[in-house]
Protein backbone atom coordinates (compact mmCIF):
# COMPACT_ATOMS: atom_id res chain seq x y z
CA UNK A 1 0.00 0.00 0.00
CA UNK A 2 2.92 2.04 -0.44
CA UNK A 3 1.05 4.40 -3.25
CA UNK A 4 -1.44 5.56 -0.64
CA UNK A 5 1.46 6.75 1.21
CA UNK A 6 2.31 8.48 -1.71
CA UNK A 7 -0.86 10.04 -2.42
CA UNK A 8 -1.04 10.96 1.42
CA UNK A 9 2.61 12.68 0.49
CA UNK A 10 1.64 14.36 -2.49
CA UNK A 11 -1.02 15.96 -0.36
CA UNK A 12 1.32 16.60 2.58
CA UNK A 13 3.77 17.97 -0.63
CA UNK A 14 0.96 20.08 -1.76
CA UNK A 15 -0.40 21.59 1.15
CA UNK A 16 3.35 22.60 2.54
CA UNK A 17 3.25 24.55 -0.70
CA UNK A 18 -0.38 26.20 0.27
CA UNK A 19 0.57 29.67 2.60
CA UNK A 20 -2.89 30.60 4.12
CA UNK A 21 -2.38 34.15 3.01
CA UNK A 22 -2.64 32.74 -0.64
CA UNK A 23 -5.96 33.49 -2.75
CA UNK A 24 -7.07 31.40 -5.55
CA UNK A 25 -7.40 33.41 -8.54
CA UNK A 26 -10.90 33.88 -9.88
CA UNK A 27 -11.88 32.71 -13.03
CA UNK A 28 -11.62 36.18 -14.57
CA UNK A 29 -8.09 36.52 -13.13
CA UNK A 30 -5.23 37.12 -15.28
CA UNK A 31 -2.74 35.52 -12.65
CA UNK A 32 -1.92 31.91 -14.17
CA UNK A 33 -2.50 29.11 -11.07
CA UNK A 34 0.93 28.55 -9.74
CA UNK A 35 2.00 24.80 -10.13
CA UNK A 36 1.99 24.17 -6.75
CA UNK A 37 -1.58 25.41 -6.77
CA UNK A 38 -2.41 23.06 -10.02
CA UNK A 39 -1.05 20.05 -7.96
CA UNK A 40 -3.65 20.91 -5.44
CA UNK A 41 -6.69 21.00 -7.66
CA UNK A 42 -5.76 18.10 -9.63
CA UNK A 43 -8.20 15.57 -10.09
CA UNK A 44 -8.13 12.54 -7.88
CA UNK A 45 -11.89 11.10 -7.85
CA UNK A 46 -12.57 8.99 -10.92
CA UNK A 47 -16.18 10.48 -10.40
CA UNK A 48 -14.86 13.99 -11.04
CA UNK A 49 -12.76 12.89 -14.09
CA UNK A 50 -16.12 10.95 -15.58
CA UNK A 51 -18.03 14.30 -15.07
CA UNK A 52 -15.53 16.51 -16.74
CA UNK A 53 -14.84 14.04 -19.27
CA UNK A 54 -18.90 13.14 -19.90
CA UNK A 55 -17.20 9.60 -19.96
CA UNK A 56 -19.37 6.06 -20.39
CA UNK A 57 -20.61 5.49 -16.76
CA UNK A 58 -19.94 1.89 -17.41
CA UNK A 59 -16.29 1.90 -16.85
CA UNK A 60 -16.45 3.88 -13.62
CA UNK A 61 -17.13 1.24 -11.38
CA UNK A 62 -14.08 -0.59 -12.44
CA UNK A 63 -12.53 2.46 -12.64
CA UNK A 64 -12.90 3.60 -8.45
CA UNK A 65 -11.63 -0.08 -7.88
CA UNK A 66 -8.60 0.30 -9.74
CA UNK A 67 -7.54 3.66 -8.37
CA UNK A 68 -7.39 2.17 -5.21
CA UNK A 69 -4.66 0.07 -5.92
CA UNK A 70 -3.29 3.28 -7.62
CA UNK A 71 -4.75 6.43 -7.42
CA UNK A 72 -5.67 8.75 -10.20
CA UNK A 73 -3.94 11.66 -9.92
CA UNK A 74 -4.24 14.24 -12.69
CA UNK A 75 -3.62 17.94 -13.12
CA UNK A 76 -6.62 20.23 -14.79
CA UNK A 77 -4.27 21.66 -17.33
CA UNK A 78 -3.46 18.16 -18.87
CA UNK A 79 -7.20 16.98 -18.88
CA UNK A 80 -7.64 20.27 -20.86
CA UNK A 81 -5.73 18.84 -23.88
CA UNK A 82 -7.97 15.61 -23.43
CA UNK A 83 -11.07 15.46 -26.04
CA UNK A 84 -14.67 14.91 -24.08
CA UNK A 85 -16.60 12.38 -24.33
CA UNK A 86 -13.78 9.72 -25.90
CA UNK A 87 -12.72 6.96 -23.79
CA UNK A 88 -9.71 6.25 -26.27
CA UNK A 89 -8.47 9.79 -25.92
CA UNK A 90 -4.31 8.78 -26.44
CA UNK A 91 -3.88 10.91 -22.93
CA UNK A 92 -6.52 9.73 -21.10
CA UNK A 93 -5.39 6.38 -21.93
CA UNK A 94 -2.33 7.54 -20.09
CA UNK A 95 -3.79 8.31 -16.33
CA UNK A 96 -7.34 6.08 -16.47
CA UNK A 97 -7.83 3.54 -13.99
CA UNK A 98 -9.59 0.45 -16.05
CA UNK A 99 -10.81 -2.82 -15.29
CA UNK A 100 -7.73 -4.65 -16.83
CA UNK A 101 -5.09 -3.85 -14.06
CA UNK A 102 -6.96 -5.55 -11.52
CA UNK A 103 -6.45 -8.40 -13.73
CA UNK A 104 -2.79 -10.29 -13.69
CA UNK A 105 -0.44 -11.25 -16.17
CA UNK A 106 2.56 -13.90 -16.77
CA UNK A 107 5.71 -11.98 -16.35
CA UNK A 108 4.45 -9.19 -14.73
CA UNK A 109 5.62 -8.31 -11.57
CA UNK A 110 5.81 -5.64 -8.95
CA UNK A 111 9.64 -4.83 -9.63
CA UNK A 112 10.28 -5.52 -13.54
CA UNK A 113 13.82 -3.42 -13.52
CA UNK A 114 16.05 -5.18 -10.42
CA UNK A 115 15.75 -1.34 -8.97
CA UNK A 116 15.49 -3.55 -5.72
CA UNK A 117 18.98 -4.44 -6.78
CA UNK A 118 20.94 -1.75 -7.78
CA UNK A 119 19.71 0.42 -4.66
CA UNK A 120 22.95 1.01 -2.99
CA UNK A 121 21.72 3.48 -0.07
CA UNK A 122 18.27 5.22 0.30
CA UNK A 123 17.65 7.29 -2.87
CA UNK A 124 20.60 6.21 -4.43
CA UNK A 125 20.26 4.13 -7.92
CA UNK A 126 23.61 2.79 -9.57
CA UNK A 127 23.12 0.53 -11.98
CA UNK A 128 25.25 2.17 -15.15
CA UNK A 129 28.81 3.01 -14.88
CA UNK A 130 29.71 7.04 -15.09
CA UNK A 131 26.16 8.05 -13.83
CA UNK A 132 24.25 7.66 -10.80
CA UNK A 133 20.40 8.16 -10.43
CA UNK A 134 18.82 9.77 -7.34
CA UNK A 135 15.81 9.10 -6.26
CA UNK A 136 14.78 12.87 -4.94
CA UNK A 137 10.97 12.35 -3.87
CA UNK A 138 8.21 9.63 -4.19
CA UNK A 139 5.87 12.00 -5.69
CA UNK A 140 4.63 13.12 -9.38
CA UNK A 141 2.32 15.48 -10.73
CA UNK A 142 0.65 12.99 -12.44
CA UNK A 143 0.22 9.13 -12.05
CA UNK A 144 0.79 7.52 -14.94
CA UNK A 145 -0.77 4.07 -15.25
CA UNK A 146 1.64 1.88 -17.00
CA UNK A 147 4.79 3.41 -14.62
CA UNK A 148 7.21 1.01 -13.69
CA UNK A 149 7.31 2.48 -10.11
CA UNK A 150 3.43 1.88 -9.51
CA UNK A 151 5.03 -0.77 -7.12
CA UNK A 152 8.21 1.44 -5.64
CA UNK A 153 8.64 1.44 -1.67
CA UNK A 154 8.81 5.29 -2.07
CA UNK A 155 8.24 5.40 2.06
CA UNK A 156 11.76 4.79 2.19
CA UNK A 157 13.16 7.45 0.82
CA UNK A 158 15.27 10.30 2.21
CA UNK A 159 13.07 13.39 2.61
CA UNK A 160 15.16 16.45 4.30
CA UNK A 161 18.62 17.12 3.03
CA UNK A 162 20.20 15.54 6.03
CA UNK A 163 18.63 12.08 4.80
CA UNK A 164 20.57 12.76 1.53
CA UNK A 165 23.63 12.77 2.95
CA UNK A 166 24.53 9.48 2.53
CA UNK A 167 24.08 9.19 -0.76
CA UNK A 168 26.34 12.62 -1.64
CA UNK A 169 29.00 10.87 0.27
CA UNK A 170 28.87 7.86 -2.19
CA UNK A 171 28.96 10.08 -5.01
CA UNK A 172 31.77 11.79 -3.77
CA UNK A 173 33.88 8.92 -3.23
CA UNK A 174 33.52 7.53 -6.55
CA UNK A 175 35.78 9.67 -9.01
CA UNK A 176 34.20 7.30 -12.01
CA UNK A 177 31.14 8.98 -11.85
CA UNK A 178 30.60 12.21 -13.73
CA UNK A 179 26.91 12.60 -13.92
CA UNK A 180 23.92 12.48 -11.14
CA UNK A 181 20.60 12.09 -12.85
CA UNK A 182 17.42 13.65 -10.52
CA UNK A 183 14.84 11.42 -10.86
CA UNK A 184 11.90 10.19 -9.00
CA UNK A 185 8.73 10.47 -8.85
CA UNK A 186 9.61 13.47 -10.12
CA UNK A 187 12.09 15.90 -9.09
CA UNK A 188 10.48 19.12 -10.33
CA UNK A 189 7.77 18.55 -7.09
CA UNK A 190 10.71 19.43 -5.23
CA UNK A 191 10.90 23.16 -4.56
CA UNK A 192 13.14 25.70 -6.78
CA UNK A 193 15.03 26.09 -2.75
CA UNK A 194 15.64 22.60 -2.04
CA UNK A 195 16.64 21.73 -5.76
CA UNK A 196 19.44 25.08 -5.55
CA UNK A 197 20.81 23.50 -2.20
CA UNK A 198 21.02 19.97 -4.17
CA UNK A 199 22.82 21.53 -7.14
CA UNK A 200 25.39 23.32 -4.89
CA UNK A 201 26.27 20.32 -3.39
CA UNK A 202 26.49 18.07 -6.26
CA UNK A 203 28.42 21.06 -8.05
CA UNK A 204 30.64 21.26 -4.99
CA UNK A 205 31.74 17.35 -5.75
CA UNK A 206 34.49 18.06 -8.07
CA UNK A 207 34.54 15.31 -11.10
CA UNK A 208 30.77 15.79 -11.56
CA UNK A 209 30.12 17.53 -14.47
CA UNK A 210 26.57 16.84 -15.61
CA UNK A 211 23.41 17.67 -14.04
CA UNK A 212 20.79 15.40 -15.52
CA UNK A 213 16.98 15.76 -14.45
CA UNK A 214 14.59 13.41 -15.69
CA UNK A 215 11.31 15.04 -15.16
CA UNK A 216 7.32 15.14 -16.64
CA UNK A 217 6.53 18.38 -14.93
CA UNK A 218 6.86 20.86 -18.15
CA UNK A 219 4.40 18.94 -20.29
CA UNK A 220 1.66 18.10 -17.15
CA UNK A 221 1.95 21.89 -15.57
CA UNK A 222 3.88 23.79 -17.96
CA UNK A 223 3.92 26.70 -15.09
CA UNK A 224 6.21 24.29 -13.23
CA UNK A 225 9.26 26.03 -15.43
CA UNK A 226 9.15 29.24 -13.86
CA UNK A 227 12.31 32.00 -13.33
CA UNK A 228 13.36 30.37 -10.42
CA UNK A 229 14.02 26.70 -12.03
CA UNK A 230 15.69 28.63 -15.24
CA UNK A 231 17.92 31.00 -12.64
CA UNK A 232 19.38 27.72 -10.80
CA UNK A 233 19.23 25.73 -13.74
CA UNK A 234 21.77 28.42 -15.10
CA UNK A 235 23.57 29.09 -12.38
CA UNK A 236 25.07 25.76 -12.01
CA UNK A 237 28.56 24.94 -12.74
CA UNK A 238 27.34 21.46 -14.02
CA UNK A 239 25.85 21.09 -17.53
CA UNK A 240 22.29 20.90 -16.81
CA UNK A 241 20.28 18.51 -19.25
CA UNK A 242 16.22 18.01 -19.34
CA UNK A 243 14.91 14.64 -20.13
CA UNK A 244 10.69 15.53 -20.79
CA UNK A 245 8.86 12.84 -21.14
CA UNK A 246 6.08 13.23 -23.80
CA UNK A 247 4.45 10.00 -25.16
CA UNK A 248 1.99 12.30 -27.75
CA UNK A 249 1.97 15.30 -29.79
CA UNK A 250 -1.16 16.42 -28.26
CA UNK A 251 0.01 16.77 -25.35
CA UNK A 252 2.26 19.85 -26.70
CA UNK A 253 0.13 22.36 -26.76
CA UNK A 254 1.00 26.15 -27.04
CA UNK A 255 1.42 26.45 -23.16
CA UNK A 256 3.96 23.20 -23.16
CA UNK A 257 5.68 24.83 -26.15
CA UNK A 258 6.16 28.50 -24.38
CA UNK A 259 7.71 26.28 -21.88
CA UNK A 260 10.34 24.13 -23.47
CA UNK A 261 10.95 27.28 -25.61
CA UNK A 262 12.07 28.97 -22.07
CA UNK A 263 14.50 26.07 -21.23
CA UNK A 264 15.92 25.80 -24.65
CA UNK A 265 16.59 29.58 -25.17
CA UNK A 266 18.33 28.97 -21.72
CA UNK A 267 20.43 27.01 -23.51
CA UNK A 268 19.55 23.72 -21.43
CA UNK A 269 20.00 20.33 -23.77
CA UNK A 270 16.67 18.69 -23.87
CA UNK A 271 15.92 15.57 -24.51
CA UNK A 272 13.10 13.49 -24.92
CA UNK A 273 11.83 9.97 -23.97
CA UNK A 274 8.30 8.10 -24.29
CA UNK A 275 7.35 4.88 -23.53
CA UNK A 276 5.53 2.43 -26.12
CA UNK A 277 2.28 1.81 -25.34
CA UNK A 278 -0.75 -0.07 -27.24
CA UNK A 279 -3.82 2.86 -27.61
CA UNK A 280 -1.46 5.88 -26.67
CA UNK A 281 1.07 5.91 -29.27
CA UNK A 282 1.46 2.38 -31.26
CA UNK A 283 0.22 3.63 -34.77
CA UNK A 284 3.22 5.21 -37.26
CA UNK A 285 1.02 8.68 -37.61
CA UNK A 286 1.42 9.18 -34.29
CA UNK A 287 5.04 8.23 -33.37
CA UNK A 288 6.20 10.51 -36.55
CA UNK A 289 3.66 13.27 -35.48
CA UNK A 290 5.53 13.37 -31.70
CA UNK A 291 8.90 13.25 -33.08
CA UNK A 292 8.50 16.04 -35.51
CA UNK A 293 6.36 18.39 -32.92
CA UNK A 294 9.76 17.73 -30.72
CA UNK A 295 12.11 18.57 -32.94
CA UNK A 296 10.53 21.98 -33.75
CA UNK A 297 10.15 22.74 -30.26
CA UNK A 298 14.24 21.87 -30.05
CA UNK A 299 13.48 18.48 -27.97
CA UNK A 300 15.85 15.69 -29.03
CA UNK A 301 14.21 12.43 -28.97
CA UNK A 302 16.17 10.03 -26.93
CA UNK A 303 14.30 7.02 -26.02
CA UNK A 304 11.08 5.10 -27.25
CA UNK A 305 11.04 2.42 -24.44
CA UNK A 306 9.73 -0.83 -24.61
CA UNK A 307 7.26 -1.02 -21.70
CA UNK A 308 8.74 -2.40 -18.35
CA UNK A 309 6.36 -5.37 -17.42
CA UNK A 310 4.86 -4.10 -14.10
CA UNK A 311 1.91 -5.66 -12.47
CA UNK A 312 -1.00 -4.01 -13.77
CA UNK A 313 -0.05 -2.47 -17.24
CA UNK A 314 -0.06 -5.74 -19.51
CA UNK A 315 -2.85 -3.82 -21.15
CA UNK A 316 -0.29 -1.63 -22.96
CA UNK A 317 2.26 -3.81 -23.70
CA UNK A 318 3.13 -3.50 -27.86
CA UNK A 319 4.89 -6.47 -28.95
CA UNK A 320 8.72 -5.80 -29.96
CA UNK A 321 7.72 -6.71 -33.54
CA UNK A 322 5.89 -4.62 -34.00
CA UNK A 323 7.75 -1.82 -32.23
CA UNK A 324 10.40 -2.79 -34.54
CA UNK A 325 8.51 -2.55 -37.43
CA UNK A 326 7.07 1.36 -36.56
CA UNK A 327 10.94 2.08 -35.62
CA UNK A 328 11.59 1.40 -39.45
CA UNK A 329 8.78 2.83 -40.84
CA UNK A 330 10.06 6.41 -39.00
CA UNK A 331 13.16 5.96 -40.25
CA UNK A 332 11.37 6.50 -43.96
CA UNK A 333 9.57 9.33 -42.55
CA UNK A 334 11.86 11.39 -40.46
CA UNK A 335 15.72 13.08 -40.66
CA UNK A 336 17.96 10.19 -38.69
CA UNK A 337 18.29 12.91 -35.57
CA UNK A 338 14.25 12.58 -34.98
CA UNK A 339 14.33 8.71 -34.76
CA UNK A 340 14.45 7.63 -31.42
CA UNK A 341 16.45 4.56 -29.61
CA UNK A 342 13.94 1.67 -28.99
CA UNK A 343 15.66 0.43 -25.82
CA UNK A 344 14.28 -2.26 -23.03
CA UNK A 345 15.58 -1.91 -19.77
CA UNK A 346 16.99 -5.85 -18.70
CA UNK A 347 17.86 -6.15 -14.78
CA UNK A 348 21.89 -6.48 -14.54
CA UNK A 349 22.71 -5.08 -18.11
CA UNK A 350 25.00 -2.68 -18.12
CA UNK A 351 23.44 0.04 -20.34
CA UNK A 352 19.63 0.38 -21.65
CA UNK A 353 19.55 -2.62 -24.38
CA UNK A 354 18.49 -2.07 -27.89
CA UNK A 355 15.66 -3.99 -29.21
C1 LIG B 1 18.00 4.80 -17.52
C2 LIG B 1 18.85 4.91 -16.34
C3 LIG B 1 19.99 5.72 -16.34
C4 LIG B 1 20.38 6.57 -17.52
O1 LIG B 1 20.76 5.84 -18.61
P1 LIG B 1 21.20 6.60 -19.94
O2 LIG B 1 21.32 5.52 -20.94
O3 LIG B 1 22.47 7.31 -19.65
O4 LIG B 1 20.12 7.57 -20.29
C5 LIG B 1 20.79 5.74 -15.22
N1 LIG B 1 20.48 5.01 -14.12
C6 LIG B 1 19.40 4.23 -14.08
C7 LIG B 1 19.12 3.46 -12.84
C8 LIG B 1 18.52 4.16 -15.17
O5 LIG B 1 17.43 3.40 -15.11
S1 LIG C 1 5.70 10.94 -14.16
FE1 LIG C 1 7.21 9.31 -14.54
S2 LIG C 1 7.66 8.43 -12.51
FE2 LIG C 1 5.77 9.65 -12.33
S3 LIG C 1 4.07 8.19 -12.66
FE3 LIG C 1 4.55 9.10 -14.65
S4 LIG C 1 6.03 7.71 -15.60
FE4 LIG C 1 5.97 7.24 -13.40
Amino acid sequence: MELRIVSQEAENVASRFSRPSLTLPSAKSPVAPSWQQSIRHAVRAPDELWRLLSLPASLLPAARRASELFPLFAPREYIARMRPGDPDDPLLRQVLPLGDELESADGFTADPVGDAAAACGPGLLRKYRTRALLITTGVCAIHCRYCFRRHYPYDELPRSLDEWEPALAEIAADATLDEVILSGGDPLMLTDGRLTELAERLAAIPHLTRLRMHTRLPIVIPARVCDALIGWLRGTRLAPIVVIHANHAAELDGEVAAALAKLADAGIVLLNQSVLLRGVNDEADALTDLSRRLVDLRVMPYYLHQLDRVAGAAHFEVSPDRGRKLIEELRTRLPGYAVPRYVQEVPGAESKTPM
